[in-house]
């Protein structure tokens, strides 16, 4: 963990079955499947791998009779299966209607997603608001009002236009837009409050799909509110330019304290996997120094100095073996989630990082000496030569667990 513990904002803590968003509570991880709801098997089965892969709340989009109907059965499963992960239902336009008709849905569920823009129009809006509320606090569910880019209230964005045009000192559109974003979820929450809704049981999202614009919107809400809230990118995009865009936006926010529960909304390439968007959430939170999820390898990326196969060998086996055992390890030994290990390619920064390591080994570079030193908690522990450097380097790492990380009872 971060030597330089960062101040969280202080904000309410509101728990969502067994998990808790805000107060004290570890950032949450968030992810949301793209199954079709109503395909029970396919939900399932995905809820299973997102869960499995850490996400610690799963949300599911519940727009149709034939995906509210299949939502109990799905936590049924999943709970026969020994999965309790608590399950979000993301509700829009006719999120009112499903939940009454649908009063196993709503219990299913432990928590709603709102999202102000696309409760309902004109009139109606008002009242489908509050029939939202209403299930919600018959089954004392907490609610997230999610606002986003994408569909903002539109009367609420006119409005604040106007009335901007109107001003001395007229804010930009992008800044009126940002400021409205801001708004809706901060009206809408109070309407929440108003309607009996107790102040712990609202998480506030305002998604943007700008990295500026994240930033902007998120600091002037964290600092008009202790509702805890939700962060995330919305739409990033596929590959390294979600990665990066989201990393960009959430590092920044999460520096200064801003964030409870994240969500890295990556969309993946056709059958591609969904689990990774929990991987990244969870990295930037454990490069950050915010939590510990998994083992984090330091590995040389090699350069003239490894041209060599024998670096190119030795750091791809000794990292598909850590790979592969992180998992068995985490199961077993308390805390082994926050061990180093430092895969080095020569002498010029091997050594060195070898040590930061809690167990490190620096291999030999091109023209070197054909010998690994390894390090254990700084110390030099062994030097490494000839045939089966990887196997005893490994048996090392495996010595080191067991003899470091007490047993799981
Ligand atoms: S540690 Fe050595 S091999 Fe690795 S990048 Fe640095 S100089 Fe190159």
């Amino acid at each position: 963990m971060s030597d330089t513990p960062i101040r969280r904002r202080a904000s309410a803590a509101v728990r969502v079955g067994g998990v808790t968003i805000g107060g004290d509570a570890p950032i949450a991880v968030q992810s949301m499947t793209n199954t079709d709801t109503a395909d029970v098997t396919a939900t399932v089965a995905q809820v299973f791998a997102l869960a499995r892969a850490g996400s610690e709340l799963v949300r599911v989009t519940v727009n149709t009779p034939e995906a509210a109907r299949a939502v109990s059965e799905i936590r049924d499963k999943l709970r026969v299966g020994g999965c309790n992960v608590p399950l979000v239902g993301d509700f829009h336009y006719n999120g009112h209607r499903l939940l009454t008709a649908y009063p196993e849905c709503a219990e299913a569920l432990s928590k709603y997603r709102i999202n102000p823009g696309n409760v309902g129009f004109g009139q109606k809006r008002d009242s489908q608001f509050a029939t939202l509320i209403e299930v919600a606090l018959e089954y004392k569910r907490p609610v997230r009002i999610g606002v986003n880019w994408g569909s903002l209230d539109s009367v609420l964005l006119t409005r604040l236009m106007d009335d901007n045009a109107k001003s001395p000192q007229p804010r930009t559109a992008l800044e009126v837009t940002r400021h409205a974003l801001v708004v809706s979820a901060l009206q809408s929450a109070r309407r929440a409050e108003e309607l009996g809704l107790p102040h712990d049981r609202i998480v506030l999202s305002c998604k943007v799909s700008g990295v500026q614009d994240l930033i902007a919107v998120y600091r002037d809400l964290a600092a008009r509110c202790d509702y805890p809230l939700h962060l995330g990118l919305t739409e990033a995009g596929m590959g390294s330019k979600g990665i990066v865009a989201s990393t960009a936006a959430m590092s920044v926010l999460l520096q200064e304290g801003i964030g409870d529960t994240v969500r890295v909304s990556l969309t993946p390439e056709p059958g591609g996997d969904r689990t990774q968007e929990v991987m990244v959430a969870q990295q930037i939170l454990q490069t950050m120094g915010l939590r510990a999820f998994t083992p984090l390898v330091t590995a040389c990326p090699g350069c003239g100095r490894t041209t060599s196969t024998v670096f190119q060998e030795l750091a791809g086996h000794i990292q598909a073996y850590l790979q592969a055992k992180i998992p068995v390890w985490r199961e077993a030994h308390v805390g082994v989630e926050s061990m180093s290990v430092a895969v080095m390619g020569c002498v010029v920064n091997g050594p060195g990082e070898s040590k930061h390591a809690n167990v490190g080994i620096s291999l030999p570079g091109t023209g070197e000496q054909p010998v690994a030193p390894v390090f254990v908690d700084g110390k030099k522990v062994a030097t490494l030569r000839g045939e089966g450097i990887a196997e005893a380097f490994e048996q090392i790492v495996e010595e080191y667990v067991v003899t470091t990380y007490a047993r799981r009872c």
